[in-house]
């Protein structure tokens, strides 16, 4: 049976929004060292905005089309340009087929034929070149950039911005102050975003992995486990297997996406990180206790 004092600390741990899934999950976590985090909706807010526009012919049939590929996508982009162009009175042109890569993008059928927005990556896949001197300003952004296009044509580009969470700086700190060795971002956006986002929050540059796909942060993920006991923290389906993957898989519970709920084994309910530091602080004095 459980012992009281595990009991008791689950309880403890729950009214303040954080849910382990069994007392084997909180006593990993005291020991565990390492904390992996994902970046979009997870360090970050996750609602971004849109910074700009570049079509290359008419604007409106640009933001339709993305629109048609968005509306059927759940990741934080695709909400953020749902917003914009439903702002601006846009309907979103016909797509099926729409197909999620994750880590890529998305690509989908109109009546003339294939098209797909995302990163450069997803654009090479379709034999598409993003090096346009049009897109130049794009390019040179510590943004996130998505690339529409109809096959190997690109139709234009969006930026999109993300800021940190009010409260991620505060919990990576109390981290730290836990004496929690190492904290690591991993991301699939561009390096340029991940080491903005990493220089607001306190990471070295060697400390930020970017531009993986969610089988590199699982391969990532198993690499650390080499070393010491790891937390992966995540919200997406992207993230699934890398939290399947680590030793405590910490689920962004509000925000995040079911397939990470199910996977992971604590959800985080409120979007405070100070409560992961205050969590795992709780796991340590329990196994005092138990000992
Ligand atoms: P993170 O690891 O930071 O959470 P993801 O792995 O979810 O990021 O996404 C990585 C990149 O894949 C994004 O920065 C974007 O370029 C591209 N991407 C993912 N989903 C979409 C989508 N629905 N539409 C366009 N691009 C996408
Ligand atoms: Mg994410």
């Amino acid at each position: 049976s459980v012992p009281a004092a595990i009991l008791s600390a689950l309880a403890a741990a729950a009214r303040g929004g954080v849910l382990f899934k069994g007392g084997a999950a909180l006593e990993t976590l005291a020991e565990v060292d390492t904390f992996a985090f994902d970046k979009t909706g997870t360090l970050t807010t996750g609602k971004a905005e849109v910074t700009a526009v570049i079509a290359v012919d008419d604007e409106a049939g640009f933001l339709s089309l993305i629109l048609g590929l968005e509306a059927q996508s759940e990741h934080p982009i695709a909400d953020a340009i749902r917003r914009h162009a439903t702002a601006r009175g846009i309907t979103p042109a016909e797509v099926h087929d729409v197909r999620t890569i994750p880590s890529e993008g998305i690509t989908g059928m109109d009546a003339q034929g294939a098209v797909w927005a995302g990163n450069p990556r997803m654009a090479a896949r379709m034999g598409a070149t993003v090096d346009g001197a049009e897109f130049a300003a794009l390019r040179d952004t510590a943004q996130t950039v998505i690339w529409l296009g109809r096959g190997a044509h690109v139709l234009g580009a969006v930026s999109v911005a993300d800021r940190p969470r009010e409260t991620s700086a505060a919990g990576l700190a109390a981290l730290r102050a836990e004496g929690v060795g190492t904290i690591r971002m991993m991301t699939g956006d561009r390096r340029p975003v991940g080491l903005r986002i990493g220089a607001e929050l306190g990471f070295a540059p060697r400390d930020v992995d970017a531009d993986l796909l969610p089988g590199d942060k699982v391969r990532l993920v198993g690499e650390l486990t080499g070393r010491g006991k790891v937390a992966f923290v995540g919200d997406g389906v992207n993230d699934a297997a890398a939290l399947a993957r680590a030793d405590v898989g910490i689920a962004m519970g509000a925000a995040g996406s079911e397939v990470a709920l199910q996977a992971a084994d604590v959800a985080l309910l409120s979007d405070d990180m100070a409560r992961l530091a205050a969590a795992r602080a709780l796991a340590r004095r329990t196994r005092r206790v138990i000992r």
